[in-house]
């Protein structure tokens, strides 16, 4: 089953600083919206947002026609997988335990994992090409697997929507392909913060581009990466090239830069 959020007039602030400025998106059921922006432009505020894990101060979420943050939480949990930028547990726990942790929201307050559970966190585990480290403890895994490992307990959560903050960080290219095919093939709602651009021109069907806490474009790859907004957004001078095999964008970026670090900057007040 998959559904689409729709995020409509979001505000956010921490200690009355203005994080998001009213952020309305749409991210279709079913596909892979990536969020793009500089360092600093709200992609993983927004994303907590989105996963339920804090509350806008206005606007709302909404996930298919139900506002999320009316949700009851183990609802909320069953529907939504959050996968966060730098995940870290302080327990030694199994790569496979932590993946059961995926399990909790499905099961009753004292009942154990069962065969649908299990499976659900064997198949999450293939699916990351982690199935030969699941008696292994996490905590000896590098970071790239470590990565692939929260990638599978979210998998194994089953949700609706998947959330996930800069998935291929850490990872070698194999493994980002990997996971941005995976994502992309789920056939679930998928929102993604993206740092490579290239990639998210690649896997993404949609794109939202975030600059200060505000959308400054949203719509398909070839929309958004355009050498003018990634040039205002991001402050760089990227040139695109044809693909022969495909309509999606590729950037290519000048050696020579007029770097302007106020596109970087924290944000405005508004
Ligand atoms: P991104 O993920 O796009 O790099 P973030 O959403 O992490 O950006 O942060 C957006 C802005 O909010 C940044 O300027 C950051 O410094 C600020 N910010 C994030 N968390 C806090 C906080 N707890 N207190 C104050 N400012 C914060
Ligand atoms: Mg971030």
């Amino acid at each position: 089953m998959s559904t689409p959020v729709q995020v409509d007039d979001v505000r956010y602030a921490i200690d009355g600083i203005p994080l998001l400025h009213g952020v309305s998106l749409t991210a279709p059921a079913g596909r892979l919206t990536g969020v793009l922006g500089p360092n600093g432009a709200g992609k993983s505020t927004l994303l907590r947002l989105i996963a339920g894990l804090t509350r806008p101060v206005g606007g709302q979420i909404l996930l298919g026609d139900h506002d999320l943050h009316r949700l009851p939480r183990r609802l909320r949990a069953r529907r939504v997988a959050y996968l966060e930028q730098q995940s870290t547990t302080e327990q030694p726990l199994l790569v496979r335990q932590v993946v059961e942790l995926g399990r909790i929201p499905h099961l009753g307050r004292w009942q154990p994992p069962g065969p649908a559970d299990r499976a659900a966190v064997l198949d999450a585990l293939v699916a990351v090409g982690m199935i030969e480290y699941a008696e292994r403890r996490w905590s000896t895994l590098s970071g790239g697997e470590q990565q692939r490992v929260q990638l599978a307990r979210a998998l194994a959560q089953q949700p609706e929507v998947l959330i996930l903050d800069e998935p291929t960080n850490h990872l070698d290219l194999a493994a980002q392909l990997m996971i941005m095919a995976q994502v992309a093939d789920l056939g679930r709602t998928g929102i993604a913060a993206v740092h490579d651009l290239n990639l998210a021109a690649t896997f993404c069907d949609w794109l939202v581009l975030l600059d200060h806490g505000r959308v400054v474009a949203a719509g398909p790859p070839e929309t958004v990466l355009t050498p003018e907004l990634i040039g205002s957004t991001y402050g760089v001078r990227v040139q695109l090239l044809d693909r022969p095999d495909s309509d999606r964008p590729v950037l290519v970026f000048d050696r020579d830069q007029e770097f302007s670090l106020g596109s970087t900057s924290a944000p405005k007040t508004a």
